[in-house]
């Protein structure tokens, strides 16, 4: 089997020569970061909000548990079903056991990057189900069998002709090069598929403890009909979405929609807190809230990472990440891709089989900067990369930086050493490129620079023998 590094190395070479498709990433970019440098100059002070984002998911976290306790006991006082699940496969057994109970055959969903990480999907078509994505970005990846390319425009790679070609073959439309018309596309076939469905899925933006809510913010009105034509609703979350108040949500919704998408707010903001009640007209008869930890804790009791469960997924980091605009978003091979999910896979699925997407960030630090809540990101992926070799330990690499720095700090130690390294370099350029070459791995993508023939040191102090 592929290993994880294996798979990024591939794919990214495949990702970085393809120029078309690099320009087609960049512009789109382009485009979203000039719509959001606009909208945040409304905030009047765009850092202040940012600051006050992050202060109230701080509170969150550090607050986790009671919280968590609070939104669950409120949903329940209205009739709320609430699932604890520690892992992604009790996540996944609780939502088939609440499909079988109802008999389920077809499933629709809006988008929700949580069910992705514990791979709902395929577990429920394993069990008979047919599961539609209704988000529209979503629908096409997923007739593509693709993952999502970007976790808040997860088709942004595709062009126009490719979305015709897919409707085409998948579901016979005629073709189209037109974006309202694709578009209308895929809502004719989706109207039908909300009033077939048994159970609706959706994710959550927010949870708010105060009031046992659940809030989700989408642009095409899809969580809506999701959430309220079937019979059951099932909404699953990651226990990081929770924030103390609704008058939160005041600053949390504008931030999101700016940061994500470069609008003021998002075009529908619902917020949901319990099945259909006696004296209303509309919503499901059962309303379940799966509530997933999935290693979140583990990332919880690291003091140096734990900001890391701030995320409100806006994806602003990926928007502005030099890495993501090159290698895009399927090479990373995980749910969360980019600077976040860089510094977050390694929590979620472990440190050894993912370190190497710490490594794939220039650490120009854009992402932290960039970052509504003011996640520390590029020192967090410095962070991950310092832990991984610490777990490891007694590795090559770290003997000799360790031989390195005590080189360094020794002066006549290191003038010492001036000699040695002429003659080594002198010894391995024959061997350069070829099989003997011990610096292969090192030098097939860099250039060693030989010494200099005469040390700094050396030339200053003939410098001033001579000035005498
Ligand atoms: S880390 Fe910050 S910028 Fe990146 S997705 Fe999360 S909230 Fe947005």
């Amino acid at each position: 089997m592929t290993s994880p590094i294996e798979k990024f190395k591939a794919d990214t070479q495949a990702s970085t020569v393809d120029f078309d498709h690099r320009k087609w990433m960049q512009t789109a970019l382009k485009g979203y970061e000039n719509t959001r440098g606009g909208v945040e100059e409304s905030f009047g002070d765009f850092e202040q909000a940012k600051r006050t984002g992050a202060a109230i998911k701080w509170e969150a976290i550090e607050n986790l548990d009671t919280l968590l306790e609070e939104f669950a006991q409120n949903l329940e006082a209205r009739g709320t079903k609430i699932c604890w699940a520690s892992n992604g496969a009790e996540a996944v057994d609780y939502i088939l056991r609440v499909a079988e109970n109802h008999d389920a055959k077809k499933v629709i969903k809006s988008k929700c990057m949580t069910t992705e990480e514990i791979h709902l999907n395929p577990a429920m078509e394993k069990a008979g189900m047919e599961v539609v994505e209704s988000d529209l970005g979503e629908f096409i990846v997923q007739l593509r069998k693709e993952d999502p390319f970007h976790f808040v425009f997860p088709a942004m790679h595709l062009k126009r002709d490719k979305i015709s070609q897919i409707f085409e073959q998948e579901i016979g439309s005629q073709p189209s090069d037109d974006p309202e018309e694709l578009t209308m596309i895929a809502r004719r076939y989706m109207r039908q598929k909300y009033c077939e469905a048994d159970i609706g899925i959706s994710g959550a933006n927010f949870g708010i403890a105060e009031t046992g809510m659940i809030s989700i913010t989408e642009n095409e009105g899809n969580a809506r009909l999701t959430t309220s034509l079937p019979k059951v609703h099932i909404a699953v979350m990651g226990i990081e979405k929770i924030i103390p108040t609704l008058d939160d949500l005041t600053i949390m919704l504008p931030l999101l929609g700016t940061a994500g998408a470069g609008q003021w707010l998002t075009c529908y903001n619902s917020m949901i807190g319990g099945p259909r009640q006696p004296d209303e007209i509309d919503g499901p008869e059962e309303f379940h809230v799966v509530l997933v930890d999935n290693h979140r804790t583990r990332l919880l009791a690291d003091p140096e990472q734990r900001d890391a469960l701030r995320c409100i997924r806006c994806g602003a980091c990926l928007n502005v990440c030099p890495i993501f605009k090159n290698i895009g978003g399927h090479s990373y091979g995980t749910t969360y891709q980019g600077p976040i999910g860089s510094v977050i896979t390694p929590h979620l699925r472990g440190l050894q089989p993912y370190k190497h997407l710490s490594y794939s960030s220039s650490l120009c630090g854009a992402c932290s900067e960039t970052c509504p809540v003011k996640i520390d990101l590029h020192h967090h992926l410095m962070r991950n990369r310092r832990d991984a070799v610490v777990e490891k330990g007694g590795s090559l690499e770290r003997f000799a930086m360790r031989q390195f720095a005590r080189v360094m700090a020794r002066p006549k130690l290191y003038r010492s050493t001036e000699g040695l390294m002429r003659l080594a370099e002198k010894c391995w350029r024959p061997l350069k490129g070829k099989k003997a070459d011990p610096l292969k791995a090192w030098t097939s993508t860099r250039n060693l620079a030989p010494p200099a023939a005469k040390s700094f040191h050396r030339q200053w102090k003939e410098k001033q023998e001579g000035e005498k």
